[in-house]
């Protein structure tokens, strides 16, 4: 491991002070069950780690006076798993609770989920993020969406297709002290064109402070998630549906955002335009599920992925609708 200064600011304005506007001086440490491995194996070889586990604002979840949650990043997962606020949010607890391992549910923030680098391999074994050799093979976990570029990578994050689903927004700080931005989840992941991009739009003396969840309001949402195995690792698709019904049992809004398929968490329009003015069945699941995959272009090994996020979206319709979604 490359030596590093380290810093353990206490406010978020101390945040501000020791982060640097050079991409790649300074890391934000949370949980570090990311960080760590990839300064041990001197993929991210930062001057500075800044510390954020000590600054109060950072580690709390309250009510807003407009009845949405902010959830501050430092925040681990298992108190948001425990937390009655998100009870109204099962999409949320039930993408935590996938990750199936209490040591990384209680070391692992909130912003370190939705910040983590990507897993694919070529990337872990020092082989670069963009350009590799994935479309050439090896690629059986890589995206089957938004793969045209030179990005095969699937984000890592479980939690943000369900944030997007529904309709949360990320509180940013930086880069000077008075700067504070709040944007849609939905707008925090790019798909990284060239090294020097990130796999979000954060510059290097930029934060995130809380997430937020606005209001659940009626609305109903749910995650599925198609697993190899119930171990702590990443699904192999995944979906996280939020609906709004009329008083009659039709669906007058829909979120369809599909979780290890893309770049970025990918929110399907097409399937949601195929729920809307229509109640659920297994048959209407299942035709968003197909509209859901219809772009689909996958790499030489990982077809396979096609029928996965299919299911994964037809399940999570169904389970968000109050359903049983089949399956084991
Ligand atoms: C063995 C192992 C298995 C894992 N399995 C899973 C799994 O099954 N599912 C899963 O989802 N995850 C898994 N993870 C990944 C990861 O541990 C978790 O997702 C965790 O939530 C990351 O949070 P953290 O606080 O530890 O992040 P850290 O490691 O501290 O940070 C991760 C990244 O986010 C950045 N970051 C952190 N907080 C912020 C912030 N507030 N603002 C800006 N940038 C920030 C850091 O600089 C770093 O680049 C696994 C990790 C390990 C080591």
């Amino acid at each position: 491991m490359k030596a590093f200064e380290y810093a353990a600011p206490r406010t978020e304005a101390e945040i501000l002070q020791v982060m640097s506007a050079e991409p790649g001086a300074t890391e934000v440490l949370a949980g570090g069950t990311d960080l760590v491995g990839l300064m041990k194996k001197m993929l991210v070889t930062p001057d500075r780690v800044v510390n954020i586990m000590d600054v109060p604002t950072l580690k709390t979840i309250d009510e807003l006076p407009d009845g949405s949650i902010s959830i501050g990043a430092a925040v681990t997962l298992d108190l948001i798993l425990d937390h009655p606020y998100l009870d109204v949010y099962p999409a949320v607890k039930q993408a935590i609770r996938g990750i199936n391992s209490m040591q990384l549910q209680c070391q692992g923030t909130l912003g370190g989920e939705i910040c983590q680098r990507p897993r694919c391999w070529f990337y872990r074994n020092g082989l670069g993020l963009l350009g590799t050799q994935a479309d050439q093979g090896a690629n059986q976990y890589h995206a089957i969406l938004g793969n045209a570029g030179p990005a095969k990578f699937v984000n890592s994050s479980r939690i943000a297709p369900a944030l997007i689903a529904l309709d949360a927004q990320v509180r940013v700080i930086g880069p000077g002290e008075e700067d504070e931005a709040w944007l849609p989840v939905s707008e925090f992941f790019r798909t990284p064109r060239h090294d020097g991009q990130r796999e979000h739009v954060l510059q290097p003396q930029q934060v995130v402070t809380h997430v937020i969840l606005p209001p659940i309001a009626g609305r109903t949402c749910a995650t599925y998630e198609v697993r190899d195995s119930e171990g702590p690792d990443y699904p192999l698709a995944a979906a996280s549906v939020a609906l709004r019904f009329d008083g009659f049992g039709i669906i007058h809004e829909a979120k369809v955002v599909m979780g290890q398929v893309a770049p970025t968490p990918w929110n399907s329009q097409e399937a949601a335009r195929l729920l809307i003015g229509h109640a659920v069945d297994s048959q209407r699941a299942e035709q968003a599920g197909l509209a859901a995959v219809r772009m689909a272009s996958p790499l030489s090994e990982n077809q396979y992925k096609v029928q996965l996020a299919k299911v994964a979206v037809k399940r999570a319709v169904l389970l968000a609708a109050g359903q049983d979604p089949g399956g084991f």
